[in-house]
């Protein structure tokens, strides 16, 4: 083993895992909350991929002998940390109705954080993760975008630190404006992107931010799927949820371009959906796509290769309707 390795090794045995084991035990407290939104017997159960990744690196698989963001990592675990720390300092009697204006002001300070898309919903415990709750149904949801630049040099270093870097940024914005909302009287739970509580791609859909293509992504008019997405909790009950979703035409427009199916390294998405172990069926087969996207800077070759990726969402839709 070379020092590098080495100095890796310890660096996940004595801090990253110990650190993820505390965190996910910390993390069930939440279900303690008799308020609690608790999962239901359909939720899937969330594979976690700091964990995994880091086990694939102690077992000398995947990127530890490759250069890796290490500095994002840190900040997303304490970020990760904040998060649930942080619901200690809900008001005891939350306020649950904001007014227009507040919901304004806070669509513009979500902006100021870089945040590209505020949406509202509600959850269920079906997309709520196996063993674990959220506080509040009332859900703000939050996408950020991910540089097409570097989107387009996947699966590489640049790509996978502007990843973590986007991660890190969106997670550091929801525990701000969770903070933002406990200043005004409202309790807050702020979830991070890289892992959370809850499935976002279904509360993405739920807002109408866009429609899941076939690899499973959010497929958003302005990004494609370039976006990373989080949610941030709220005892706000008037949010202004999304009653449509304009963007069902995705679902059928996939099986004509199947770019991500052709263009994936390992084949791991498919022609036809295989079951979930939650009993969901899903178009991609994780087992196949993440050791090369462990050993592939987190490959996004699926983002890369995706139409909409371009930006040119109204074309594609004009070109496909007519
Ligand atoms: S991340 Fe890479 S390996 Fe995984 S599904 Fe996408 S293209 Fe395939
Ligand atoms: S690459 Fe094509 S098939 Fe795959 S999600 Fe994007 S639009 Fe759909």
């Amino acid at each position: 083993m070379g020092v590098n390795t080495a100095v890796k090794t310890v660096f996940i045995e004595k801090l990253i895992l110990p650190f993820l084991d505390r965190f996910f035990r910390f993390e069930k407290d939440v279900l303690k909350y008799p308020q609690a939104i608790r999962f239901g017997p359909d939720s899937s159960k969330r594979f976690n991929i700091p964990l995994e990744a880091m086990k694939r690196v102690q077992r000398g698989e995947g990127f530890v002998n490759r250069r890796f963001p290490a500095q994002f990592m840190l900040s997303i675990l304490r970020n990760m940390r904040k998060s649930v720390r942080s619901l200690a300092r809900n008001p005891p009697a939350p306020l649950r109705i904001a007014s227009k204006e507040f919901l304004q002001e806070l669509d513009s300070y979500a902006k100021s954080l870089g945040v590209s898309h505020v949406g509202f919903t509600k959850i269920g415990p079906k997309h709520v993760f196996q063993d674990m709750a959220v506080l509040y149904e009332n859900a703000i949801v939050l996408a950020m975008e991910m540089d097409k630049d570097r989107i387009d040099k996947a699966p590489s270093y640049e790509t996978m630190a502007m990843i973590m870097g986007t991660y890190d940024k969106l997670g550091i914005a929801a525990n701000k404006i969770a903070h933002y909302l406990r200043k005004q009287g409202f309790g807050a739970h702020a979830c991070h992107p890289l892992g959370g509580m809850a499935l976002y791609p279904p509360l993405g859909q739920m807002s109408g931010f866009g429609f899941h293509g076939r690899h499973g992504l959010i497929i958003t008019p302005e990004f494609g799927p370039r976006i990373r997405l989080t949610a941030v909790f709220t005892s706000i009950e008037n949010l202004p949820s999304q009653k449509k979703n304009e963007h069902g035409w995705i679902r059928e427009y996939c099986e004509t371009c199947l770019q991500c199916v052709k263009k994936c390294p390992v084949n791991a998405i498919l022609d036809t959906p295989i079951p979930h172990e939650s009993g969901k069926m899903t178009y991609t087969d994780r087992t196949k796509c993440f050791p090369y996207f462990t050993e592939n800077f987190g490959c996004s070759v699926c983002i890369r290769v995706c139409p909409f990726s371009e930006g040119n969402y109204a074309q594609i839709k004009n070109a496909f309707i007519s």
